[in-house]
């Protein structure tokens, strides 16, 4: 359950407004394949508004979410991560470094027998987990360092 991307319950519209501070966040997340945390866009954010709290930066992707206005992303356990691409596209993170890439929107899989009847389903999640080829290349190094030793021995 933990892991089913969810949209929150919209938060009043009235209450959203375009500060400065919002659309920097707005502008750091467009386009950004990152998937980026809470912690690295505040510090993104900070180059410009170097007064600008974490509590801001969280209170405003908050809001974001409930617009439907950017994803969040749960794939990595240890935090929540931001997609400003919510079209329900699957992620694929790596164990190691934690790049989260992108994977197409998948077409909704055959729901596995048990569900209980009456049971409606509303969304899925897909997540697949690897080794990206950046972390997978130093792994191979040691490797070859570890032969060597032997060959010394
Ligand atoms: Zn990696
Ligand atoms: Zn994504």
């Amino acid at each position: 359950m933990r892991n089913i991307p969810y949209k929150r319950s919209a938060p009043a519209r009235h209450a959203f407004r375009m500060t400065p501070q919002r659309a920097e966040i707005l502008r750091v997340l467009e386009g950004n394949k990152s998937h980026p945390s809470a912690e690295q866009l505040h510090r993104r954010i900070a180059r410009k508004f170097p007064g600008i709290s974490v509590a801001t930066v969280y209170n405003t992707l908050e809001s974001l979410l409930g617009r439907g206005e950017i994803a969040e992303v749960r794939i990595d356990r240890s935090r929540s991560r931001f997609d400003p691409c919510t079209d329900g596209h699957a992620h694929l993170m790596c164990v190691k470094c934690g790049l989260i890439a992108d994977l197409k929107a998948p077409p909704r899989p055959p729901v596995p027998a048990g569900k209980p009847a009456g049971f409606q389903i509303l969304h899925f999640n897909l997540e697949f987990y690897g080794v990206c080829p950046a972390c997978a290349k130093p792994a191979g190094r040691k490797e070859n360092k570890s032969c060597q030793k032997k060959e010394k021995k």
